[in-house]
């Protein structure tokens, strides 16, 4: 299906939002789409970013440098067709949970991609959010996130007197072992994330992983 680019804004030196007019597509928050330029057969994976009331369809990007697809992404101008091809995949949250459990949210980078489309989907989720970047300025939309619920790692520079990891945090602090986690990101913050949570007794089946690369 084509797609009409609505505009790119630039949140950073290296990540963008892809805005498309939305054309009636339907997604559950959390899911994925295929994205590529018409006439160039190559597509990449990107999470749904905007919520799923949203008249619009955004995707928070980095762009790779030497990367095929994302510098491509972010060269479009308004009114440039997009091949958009979807959704796909399992990560979103038991409509049977929203209301009634706890929820933590762990990303690196533009993993924070689907849990912006949760908690815009779901404003009555009681979830916190462990995002971790290298710089401040990698800092994503922060004021669509309650900020008491959003918690930020800055690893390369000190930010509001902390300076760490996801994994830095975690350690720091105690795990509710009934929350229901989801990880989302590189797999090396996932792999370590994983190993944390299980030494910290949370189950194996209250932990949900999507890797990026
Ligand atoms: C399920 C799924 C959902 C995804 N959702 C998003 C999303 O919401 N936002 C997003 O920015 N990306 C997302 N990705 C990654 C995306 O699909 C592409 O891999 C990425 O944009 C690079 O594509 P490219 O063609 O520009 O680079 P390529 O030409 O494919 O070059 C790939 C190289 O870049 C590395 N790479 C890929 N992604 C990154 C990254 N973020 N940081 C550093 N190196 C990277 C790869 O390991 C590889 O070495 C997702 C991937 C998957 C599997």
């Amino acid at each position: 299906m084509r797609h009409k680019v609505l505009s790119v804004r630039d949140i950073s030196p290296t990540t963008y939002v892809l805005r498309l007019e939305r054309n009636g597509f339907e997604f559950t928050p959390g899911q994925c789409v295929n994205l590529g330029l018409p006439g160039t057969g190559v597509n990449r994976e990107y999470s749904t970013y905007s919520g799923a009331g949203s008249e619009f369809l955004e995707f928070l990007i980095k762009e790779v440098p030497e990367g095929t697809v994302s510098p491509k992404l972010r060269a479009a101008t308004p009114g440039t067709e997009v091949d958009l091809h979807g959704p796909y995949g399992s990560f979103v949250l038991d409509p049977q949970k929203i209301t009634n459990s706890k929820f933590v949210f762990i990303a690196s980078g533009t993993g924070i991609a689907p849990f912006h489309s949760f908690v815009t989907s779901y404003p009555e989720l009681d979830c916190q959010i462990i995002h971790g970047i290298r710089h401040a300025v990698d800092r994503c939309d922060i004021e669509d996130f309650d900020s008491d619920r959003l918690v930020t790692c800055v690893s390369r520079e000190p930010l509001e007197g902390r300076q760490g990891r996801v994994t830095d945090y975690l350690k720091e602090t105690s795990l509710e072992t009934e929350s229901f986690y989801y990880l989302c990101g590189n797999q090396a913050m996932i792999y370590d994330v994983y190993d944390l949570l299980r030494q910290g007794g949370v189950s194996g089946d209250k932990i949900f992983t999507e890797a990026f690369f």
